[in-house]
């Protein structure tokens, strides 16, 4: 059930009892609002974080990136982007804690969470992730998660129809962006999953697959980046599992890497979907909410509150 706010957003009142109470970490770090690919105002976003008894709402807008993609936030609205979270942060601040941050692409030579060009730009915390995987013979780049299509097509024209080799450089990506350029944290870490259902194109509990991903974690644990457990692929119907998937938060207890929660909502509809369940998974796998932890790079003390390990 909704009711309209506005001229065209919608609230859910059926979160208004604050379904989200009872959670031990209220909170999401990564959503998307009109400022890049999302459908919703930061502010609509807010009073739903709110309804759904959040105690902290971070917001992960795609940073700009140096050439035309239709989901990245155009370098333009950067400024507006900031100020209008800082001034909704001030005036929400009684109420609920808003945190302002980016999803940043990495792109080995064109861009990562540490380019120069965000230089000057100061949030308060920042996604890593990879969704370009190396580049077609004229030069166009590889989104993995364009569709189903498209990432078969990248398979066969950039990686000789090898998905290993495919996989092996998406997580050599990750592991490179983690040492080299500090995200907070990393988004979707186990994303080549997600046209995988059925492992149509390759098995999770594979040697090589295996051995890519513990690599990765070993890197992503010298570092003092987290990683989120995400919800929107299965909210949006993509995978049957979270980001990543449950062996692999394992791994994360097992290395020390503290893991965040994060909806990937682009809509205030799916603003907390599958979190309560992905509490409840952290906690049948052993993680614990809440860790001290010193960091000497960036603490990020805030985080470590909404943190798992
Ligand atoms: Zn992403
Ligand atoms: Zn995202």
């Amino acid at each position: 059930m909704y009711i309209a706010s506005g001229s065209h957003d919608c609230l859910r009142i059926n979160d208004a009892v604050g379904i989200v109470n009872w959670m031990k970490t209220p909170a999401t770090f990564h959503t998307h609002s009109i400022y890049c690919d999302g459908q919703d105002t930061p502010r609509t976003f807010i009073d739903q974080a709110i309804l759904s008894g959040l105690d902290m709402l971070g917001f992960s807008s795609h940073a700009p990136i140096p050439f035309p993609v239709r989901w990245a936030m155009p370098r333009e609205k950067l400024p507006h982007y900031l100020a209008c979270l800082r001034t909704l942060a001030i005036e929400y601040s009684r109420r609920i804690d808003v945190r302002i941050g980016m999803e940043f692409d990495y792109i080995p030579e064109i861009t990562s969470p540490a380019h120069p060009w965000f230089g000057s730009v100061s949030c308060d915390y920042r996604i890593g992730s990879v969704h370009f995987c190396g580049r077609y013979p004229n030069g166009r780049h590889w989104a993995i998660d364009a569709s189903e299509e498209e990432f078969r097509r990248g398979v066969e024209e950039i990686y000789g129809g090898s998905v290993r080799r495919a996989v092996e450089v998406y997580y050599e990506l990750v592991s490179a962006m983690a040492r080299h350029f500090h995200p907070d944290i990393i988004g979707h870490f186990d994303y080549p999953k997600l046209y995988n259902r059925d492992d149509r194109f390759f098995r999770e509990c594979d040697a090589w697959y295996i051995m890519c991903v513990d690599r990765s974690l070993q890197s992503i644990a010298s570092t003092d980046a987290r990683i989120e457990l995400n919800t929107g692929g299965v909210t949006r119907g993509r995978t049957d599992e979270q980001y990543p998937s449950a062996w692999i938060l394992e791994r994360c207890k097992h290395y020390g890497i503290p893991v965040t929660l994060g909806s990937d909502a682009h809509s205030v509809l799916t603003l907390t979907t599958g979190l309560p369940e992905a509490e409840t998974l952290l906690e049948s796998l052993g993680l614990r909410p809440g860790i001290e932890r010193v960091s000497s790079h960036r603490p990020l003390r805030w985080l470590e509150r909404y943190s798992w390990l």
